[in-house]
């Protein structure tokens, strides 16, 4: 660290600013690819109870593909059945419908929940081993200014953002409780009912004492400090969107109750005392959402916080709950929000500073969609910022940032804004009650709402990492930088190759069988999160002559000098190679030689290491676990099959046939920097 005047100046990769979801997911990639980062957060703890906690299928894979779905699928309670429970003639609630909460065959995981205090601790394990302790987040640190050297942006190499960072002492970094001495956590510091922007104050107070203060340049920063983002502000950035009048409360307990369904997730609707909630959790918690009436936001969309407290949560519960009893004992956690739905204006600044989570977007946390989609912004950021930061990866990939987790945030607030509504209404008396909600659209809704939900939909736009069409999806247009130019026709044509792995959308996972060792796999677990692209080749009869013939084609272009496979920028460990190649071949494996059948570039050699044996696998019956038919799923034609890529982030980003190895290469040379060997 040099000292210029006064203060310490030092250079760093990446900086990122908050360690909430958004900003540990950051952390964790930089962490997996090898990059030097600092995370800093003005908080002086991370949160240890409450907030967030839903977790979508789409998160779990994708902590699977970090290395912690295991914890999280012990630990977490996982959400089966949804109880729609409404009022009947008489005006007393009753269950009225059960509905599955994943959709069936959707994913290998299914929803789950637990306290976003127990998915930050699994992240900070995560990047603690992936870092070797070299990532640590820096607590009671905040920014107090932020510069962009504009002439620099464009330079790989340069360090052109400027932040001053200022070191808090521990009572500057401690957030207020609501109710002072309370043995209780509540989380309205947070809340935006309340919420007061304490940065200038914090700075005030910090730089009345000497040797707080110092100077980084960064390469890249990433703003991931939430609803209130100081990084939007210091940008001059907003959200843009509205807030609604609904209050709600949040009240994280062990209930004592006679309501015969409080271990499933409930949507309740009384007839005249509003919503509730129900979400069973991990160690006999129950989450309750409630509507509350009783509390109404001032003219600048505050509410009086003295009026906020547990028992008036949970006096609201009683009335909607009427005539089954609820009390409790224990309470974990508890606060208070008004739902706004907001996107941002801007996602990044000169490509150089990134926003991510609700630092853009915000809505309201019902639908258990905050934490995810926060964290999978930040799964879709950070492994191009890690790439393009090593010199891997060309600059121009930073633009699809925007282009494609815009669209996400909006659907979101879409979402949001339609499910919200339905369930804060009153329920409709009758067919002629135009002001009440139909209690069948609001079931429409949530069976519709569940493959949003899950995290699954997601289909990113054409780019130069999504070679489709601009035309050929419903929900696309172009992604913020070139597309690869593909016609409508050779789009569809490719696609069809592979029909079940929609181009765009995550690489939905079907079991295969090891060739060396027979054991069963689900494909997406050798997709993990390690910066590398998959070159997945569906290699077909590889015992029919022509379609070996085929095969062993396409790789001798791959072993060519002049291939991307080899003229990729490679990197130190942890990423070898940014290009893996993986096999999955459809003839008989008894009938198969791993060493006989499949070119040696399918199964590298390594002097140290032998044989490479976990790259080639077959679409075969398995001793235990039955037979998954992935050609057929895929829709993949067992004889020829194609050739599929997978993002790092495992999006599908290409299909096409072995024969075309040149539009393949022409994609890599869109996203990557290729060099040929000396
Ligand atoms: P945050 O989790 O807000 O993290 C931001 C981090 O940045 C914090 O650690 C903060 O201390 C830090 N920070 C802020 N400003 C600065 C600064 N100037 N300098 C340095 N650090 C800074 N979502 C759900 O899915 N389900 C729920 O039940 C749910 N309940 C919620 C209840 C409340 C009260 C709130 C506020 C949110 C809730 N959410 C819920 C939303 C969910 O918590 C967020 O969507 C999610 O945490 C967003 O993650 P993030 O990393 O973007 O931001």
């Amino acid at each position: 660290m040099a000292t210029n005047g006064h203060l310490p100046e030092s250079n760093i990769d990446v900086l990122i600013i908050g360690a909430g979801p958004a900003g540990l997911m950051t952390a964790c990639w930089m962490a997996h690819c090898g990059v030097t980062t600092r995370i800093v957060d003005k908080r002086n703890t991370k949160i240890f109870c409450g907030q967030a906690d839903g977790l979508q299928c789409r998160s779990l894979e994708i902590f699977d593909s970090l290395g912690f779905a295991d914890r999280a699928w012990k630990e977490a309670n996982h959400m089966i059945e949804i109880c729609m429970w409404n009022p009947g003639p008489d005006g007393v609630i009753r269950r009225s419908d059960r509905i599955p909460d994943t959709i069936v065959g959707l994913s290998r995981f299914t929803q789950s929940v637990i306290h976003q205090g127990r998915v930050e601790r699994w992240f900070l394990d995560n990047i603690k081993k992936y870092s070797k302790d070299t990532i640590d987040v820096e607590r009671g640190v905040l920014p107090e200014s932020l510069d962009i050297d504009k002439e620099k942006v464009e330079d790989p190499s340069a360090h052109p953002v400027t932040v001053k960072l200022r070191h808090l002492s521990d009572e500057e970094a401690t957030p207020e409780q609501q109710i002072k001495g309370s043995k209780v956590s509540d989380g309205l510091f947070r809340s935006s009912l309340i919420y007061e922007d304490d940065e200038e104050e914090l700075i005030r107070k910090s730089s009345a004492r000497a040797g707080t203060a110092e100077i980084v340049h960064a390469k890249y920063v990433v703003g991931c400090d939430g609803a209130r983002s100081w990084t939007r502000r210091a940008l001059g950035f907003e959200l843009q969107g509205e807030a609604t009048d609904f209050i709600w409360g949040v009240l994280d307990i062990i209930p004592i109750t006679d309501f015969p369904d409080v271990r499933m997730r409930c949507a309740i609707h009384s007839a005249e005392n509003g919503s509730l909630m129900v979400i069973p959790r991990e160690n006999k918690l129950v989450r309750l959402y409630i509507q509350l009436k009783e509390v109404i936001p001032d003219a600048t969309g505050r509410a009086d916080r003295s009026k906020i407290t547990p028992e008036l949560i949970l006096s609201a519960a009683q009335k909607i709950l009427s005539p089954y009893k609820i009390d409790y004992e224990y309470c974990d956690w508890w606060t208070a929000y008004q739902i706004g739905q907001r996107v941002g204006t801007n996602f990044d600044a000169h490509q150089r500073v990134f926003l991510a989570g609700d630092a853009v977007h915000t809505h309201s946390p019902k639908a258990g969609q905050g934490m995810n989609v926060s964290m999978q912004d930040a799964f879709n950021l950070g492994w191009k910022v890690a790439l393009v930061s090593k010199g891997i990866a060309k600059r121009s990939i930073l633009s699809t940032y925007e282009g494609e987790r815009r669209r996400v945030a909006q659907d979101l607030i879409d979402f949001d804004h339609r499910f919200s509504r339905l369930f804060s209404g009153r329920p409709a008396k009758d067919l002629m009650d135009a002001e009440g909600v139909s209690m069948e659209e609001f079931k429409e809704a949530f069976l519709k709402g569940n493959m949003f939900a899950s995290g699954l939909s997601v289909n990113y736009g054409p780019s130069v990492l999504v070679a489709k069409a601009a035309d050929a999806i419903e929900n696309g247009g172009l992604n913020g930088s070139s597309s690869v130019g593909i016609s409508a026709d050779a789009f569809a044509k490719k696609q069809a190759l592979a029909p079940g792995l929609p181009i765009g959308m995550r690489f939905n996972s079907v079991k295969v069988v090891s060739q060396a060792d027979a054991r069963p796999w689900h494909i997406q677990e050798k997709l993990k999160s390690n910066g590398r692209f998959r070159v997945v080749l569906f290699a077909g009869n590889i015992l029919d002559v022509e379609q070996r013939k085929r095969v062993e084609k396409f790789c001798e272009a791959l072993d060519s000098p002049t291939s991307f496979f080899h003229t990729a920028t490679p990197s130190s460990a942890p990423l070898e190679s940014v290009v893996e190649v993986l096999t999955v071949h459809s003839s008989k494996r008894t009938d198969t030689e791993l060493l006989r059948d499949f070119p040696e570039i399918l199964h590298p050699f390594d002097p140290h290491d032998g044989w490479d044996y976990d790259k080639v696998f077959a679409d075969d019956e398995t001793y235990h676990e039955g037979f998954a038919d992935a050609y057929t799923k895929y829709g993949i034609d067992k004889e020829r099959g194609c050739v599929v890529v997978a993002r790092p982030d495992q999006h599908v980003g290409w299909i096409g046939e072995f024969e075309d190895f040149d539009g393949l290469q022409k994609y890599f040379e869109g996203c990557l920097v290729l060099s040929p060997k000396a």
